[in-house]
């Protein structure tokens, strides 16, 4: 079992924790170092930040940045970025704006197939500045549209359903842009979730690894054993550092908990010896 889980979300995305809450729990269920990492938004690092020191957990300040590369959403992880750095600010606050119109026209779009009062609903659970379609998901389930969540995906907000409004997402390059100028790390989130044949997966990593991504989330809470072989072999090939990351959203989800991950293969680096040899140089150990 691993001590570092380096992808969760708190409220201030499509998590049910504030970000405090999620760091207690963490440090509860025997993490060492957690990521919170919510989608296109940071505001929530400063309030993780806080209680680390008391509970005796390390929180490394994250995003997870929605791109559109080749007509497909990508999620890529920045890690220890400095969220107040102007570049990834003024990009983040980009992806919000679109949040925001493609909300309302998810509202506009399952109004016009008869659910109405979908926006208001979705945008009522939301707690931070973001709408995702993870608010209109619980919202449907309140309103007996489908069984759970998953029903709900995939009914109404995938690919040619009727709340689905296609990305218009960061460029690949632009999102590791702005995290590599604010300090941080940038990782391809859960690649085995793309579903991307192997021939596009690769284009996707060396475009990654050429425009300076660092890293590959070869340990995912939605990999299967299967899947961290695959990306093994990929991060192998490309050079890539490997993260491990739950995708923890909340409580609700009693299948997926916090720091329950697979050892990453002895066979990669790990993607915090990064930060790790520079605390050992600090100290003078090094
Ligand atoms: P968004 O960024 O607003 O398009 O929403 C993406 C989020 O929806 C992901 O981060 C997941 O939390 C959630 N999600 C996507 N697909 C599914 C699914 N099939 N079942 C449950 N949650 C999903
Ligand atoms: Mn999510
Ligand atoms: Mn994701
Ligand atoms: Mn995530």
């Amino acid at each position: 079992m691993s001590c570092y889980d380096l992808h969760s979300h708190s409220w201030v995305s499509d998590g049910t924790l504030s970000p405090a809450d999620l760091v207690r729990r963490a440090a509860a269920a025997r993490v060492a170092v957690l990521a919170l990492a919510d989608h296109d938004d940071t505001a929530g690092c400063e309030e993780a930040l806080r209680p680390a020191p008391q509970v005796g957990i390390s929180v490394v300040p994250g995003g997870e940045l929605s791109v559109t590369w080749q007509a497909t959403t990508i999620h890529v992880v920045g890690l220890q970025l400095d969220p107040s750095a102007p570049a990834l600010a003024a990009g983040l606050e980009r992806l919000r704006s679109f949040r925001q119109w493609r909300a309302e026209e998810i509202g506009r779009r399952l109004a016009a197939r008869g659910i109405d009062g979908a926006y208001e609903g979705a945008q009522a659970l939301a707690r931070g500045r973001i709408i995702s379609r993870t608010h209109f998901a619980h919202y449907l389930v309140s309103r007996h549209c489908g069984k759970d969540v998953r029903d709900i995906f995939k009914h109404y907000l995938t690919h040619n359903k009727p709340g689905y409004v296609p990305g218009r997402w960061a460029g690949l390059e632009e999102a590791v842009g702005w995290i590599r100028e604010a300090g941080g790390v940038a990782v391809v989130a859960h690649p085995a979730r793309y579903n991307l044949t192997a021939g596009k997966l690769r284009r996707l990593l060396g475009e990654f690894a050429e425009c300076g991504g660092a890293g590959l989330e070869v340990v995912s809470g939605s990999h299967s054993r299967q899947d961290v072989d695959a990306m093994t072999s990929h991060a192998l090939k490309f050079d890539l550092l490997a993260s491990a990351g739950s995708d923890y959203h909340g409580p609700e989800n009693p299948w997926l908990e916090l720091g329950r991950l697979p050892a990453l293969p002895e066979v990669l680096t790990p993607v915090w010896s990064l930060w790790e040899a520079d605390a050992a140089r600090n100290r003078g150990v090094a």
